[in-house]
């Protein structure tokens, strides 16, 4: 039996988290192997670094070296400590290297090596950590294990095959001989031999794709919270844990704006029927979230409410649009061309409506150009907010979708757009970003803690 025990960025973010998440790792009983995200705070730090050029260098490799010293001085002493410095030297002197070579800066998959440097270090820490408790452990950069990526710089995705033969080689003889591996979460390497990340929070999906990659029995997602809730609670503080969910109402959620989990994460786990855990490492004795894929009944009508923002409306106009089939094909082409996400999709007579992010638009309306001809206009209603929510058998639900907007009603919100049926798990709408929090809150209060069951 295999776990993979993904850690994220507060679960290793100080000496104390550390501690935990290695008492968890050396306590479980099935074979693991470990996926870390960065400390808290290292990745931003980074991305913040970046966006400030190269002319700070000697500072940022200061601060990030004093962040993890610091904690490695808490954690090992004498011989320990001399053994964890000389591999983090080895690998400050790689970053160091790659950041100050001016070449670099030029190269598009170079915010993707500097962002995934924290990676490196945390996993150090912890494998050095597993190792004071009696356990044989090793510290893997997505390199070594074998961890393939393609697609555009920020954004990429895993081979699942070609990492597959890659860990076959490198990671399950290891986990075999009793070692536990401690692998780098966030980003795996391209064609060109090149770090690429698979978008912010992306260290969950690369659990699930190490999980999918060694056929392992379980994923485990241990973060800071009792598991996946009924709402974010930073938004509605008393939203609940699910214990139970199955897979696509996980994924919808994750989609659309539940931070919980990165977007993609379900997938990988999904296709090899592989359960998800998600647990607290401030509270491991809690049961947390069980995603899977069974249908059960729960006893509440909608399980989950997220919202997605930062989403702009795009209106596509053009006469008796849904007699022109062709036409409608043609702007579907075009978008596909410029390569973005589309959150929803709705059409009326005369439009079609695309739900894109606000970074996006520019992109979109480029990509429109060539057809300039064929279309009345284009209309853009920026930042508006996609609110997400999840039951057993919504489209079966007599009277759901009315309770739902009747919330909304409460929270004294306009409906933008709705995207409903084409998911049996999901009911989803935009509203002014304004009004979403509030939303969110009156839809949580009816049906989860008001008691509209
Ligand atoms: P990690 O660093 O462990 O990856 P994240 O910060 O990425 O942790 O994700 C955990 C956070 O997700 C929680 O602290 C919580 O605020 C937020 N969150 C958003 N939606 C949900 C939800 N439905 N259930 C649980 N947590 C959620
Ligand atoms: N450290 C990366 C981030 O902050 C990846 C992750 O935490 O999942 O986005
Ligand atoms: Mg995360």
């Amino acid at each position: 039996m295999l776990t993979v025990m993904k850690f994220g960025g507060t679960s290793v973010g100080s000496a104390e988290a550390l501690e935990r998440a290695a008492d968890i790792i050396v306590s479980a009983r099935t074979n693991r192997v470990v996926v870390v995200s960065a400390m808290s705070g290292i990745t931003n730090f980074l991305v913040a670094a970046l966006e400030d050029g190269p002319k700070n260098a000697e500072k940022v490799f200061r601060e990030f070296e004093e962040r993890h010293i610091a904690v490695a001085k808490q954690l090992f002493e004498g011989e320990r400590f001399d053994a964890f410095k000389e591999e983090f030297d080895e690998r400050l002197n790689q970053f160091k290297e790659v950041y100050t070579n001016p070449e670099n800066w030029k190269d598009p998959y170079f915010k993707d090596n500097v962002s995934s440097q924290g990676e490196r270090f945390s996993s150090l820490l912890l494998a050095h950590l597993i190792r004071t408790k009696g356990h044989k452990s090793e510290a893997i950069t997505s390199e070594q294990a074998g961890i393939v990526a393609f697609g555009q710089p920020l954004n990429g995705t895993c081979d699942l095959e070609r990492t597959a033969s890659g860990m076959g080689m490198s990671v399950t003889p290891k986990v075999y001989s009793g070692i536990i591996p401690v692998i780098t979460g966030f980003y795996g390497v391209n064609d060109e031999g090149k770090p690429l990340t698979f978008g912010r929070g992306g260290s969950d999906y690369a659990a699930a794709a190490i999980g999918n990659a060694l056929d392992a029995d379980m994923i485990e997602i241990w973060t800071d919270v009792n598991g996946f809730m009924s709402a974010d609670p930073r938004i509605v503080p008393d939203a609940v844990t699910i214990e139970e969910m199955n897979f696509s109402e996980a994924a919808e959620l994750a989609y659309f704006g539940a931070k919980v989990l990165h977007p993609r994460t379900i997938e990988p786990a999904r296709m090899k029927h592989i359960g998800v855990k998600i647990k607290n490492s401030y509270h491991p004795e809690n049961f947390g979230t069980h995603i899977h894929n069974l249908r059960r009944k729960s006893d509440t009508r909608l399980k989950s409410v997220a919202m997605k923002s930062d989403l702009s409306i795009i209106t596509v106009k053009s006469g008796e649009l849904a007699y022109r089939i062709k036409l409608i094909a043609k702007i579907v082409d075009r978008i596909g061309d410029a390569d973005i996400p589309v959150y929803a999709i709705s059409t009326s007579l005369s439009t079609i409506a695309f739900l894109v992010h606000n970074n996006d638009i520019t992109k979109i309306l480029g990509a429109m150009g060539p057809i300039k001809g064929d279309i009345e206009g284009i209309d853009v209603k920026s930042d508006v907010t996609l609110i997400c929510t999840v039951g057993d058998d919504m489209l079966d639900q007599k009277g759901i979708s009315g309770d739902v907007f009747g919330a909304v009603k409460d929270a004294g919100a306009n409906v933008e757009m709705i995207s409903e049926g084409a998911s049996d798990v999901s009911l989803n709408f935009v509203v002014p970003t304004e009004s979403a929090l509030q939303v969110v809150r009156c839809i949580h209060k009816r049906f989860i803690t008001g008691g509209s069951k």
